[in-house]
């Protein structure tokens, strides 16, 4: 936090909340945050149900963590219902891959995120570039193109994420994890 005094962090706070003249005040406890993504695969065992963070976790650049906690308990919920109601237990026997679709999406989409936001100084300056050009892209546009450049922002094709998934790694309990660390 050497290089994060607290007046940086207050004129950090005045540029993006767009407040020049926002009063300092005491700063209880500072960090920082590792960003990291982790899938507990599969999200069930026996009569074990993993749901939220404690199955998943995404970067915070996606907000996504809340949504996926709240859709994996819907989906727990409403096979609890059933088997309490019917006996039947096929959706719960079916849980963690009712959830692990919107699961890896959300994974997929945050890491995207974070690597289009993050910046790793010992990193590969082609890719930086290309972020930077992905960047541009996404901006409002508000020069005007010169009349030979016939293409539009549209007809560029997105480019892909750039975001490296580990290697899934067999872990004692019979859940597997595949982590990302970014
Ligand atoms: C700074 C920050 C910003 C975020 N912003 C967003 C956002 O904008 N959008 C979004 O979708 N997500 C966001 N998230 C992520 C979101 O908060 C989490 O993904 C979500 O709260 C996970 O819900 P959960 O119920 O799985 O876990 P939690 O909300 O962590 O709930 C777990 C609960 O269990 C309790 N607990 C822990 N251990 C025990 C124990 N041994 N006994 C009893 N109770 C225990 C804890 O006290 C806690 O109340 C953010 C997270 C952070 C930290």
């Amino acid at each position: 936090m050497d290089a994060r005094p607290e007046e940086r962090i207050w004129n950090e706070l005045r540029l993006r909340l767009a407040e020049p003249k926002l009063q300092p005040g005491e700063i209880l406890e500072d960090g920082i945050t590792p960003m990291r993504s982790v899938v507990t695969e599969p999200m069930q065992r026996g009569r074990l149900f993993l749901a939220g963070d404690a199955a998943h976790i995404v970067p915070a650049t996606g907000a996504k963590g809340m949504n996926l906690a709240q859709n994996d308990v819907r989906i727990l919920a409403d096979a609890l219902t059933a088997w309490y109601r019917t006996g039947l237990h096929d959706r719960l026997d079916h849980y963690s891959e009712s959830c692990l679709q919107r699961v890896w999406r959300a994974e997929h989409f945050s890491a995207w995120m974070t690597a289009l936001l993050h910046r790793d100084p010992a990193g590969d300056p082609f890719e930086h570039k290309l972020r930077l050009s992905y960047s541009d892209m996404s901006r409002p546009q508000k020069q005007q193109r010169p009349p030979w450049r016939k293409t539009t922002s549209a007809s560029i094709p997105p480019l892909r994420s750039t975001s490296v998934f580990g290697k899934v790694n067999s872990a004692p309990t019979g859940l597997d994890q595949a982590r990302i660390f970014t």
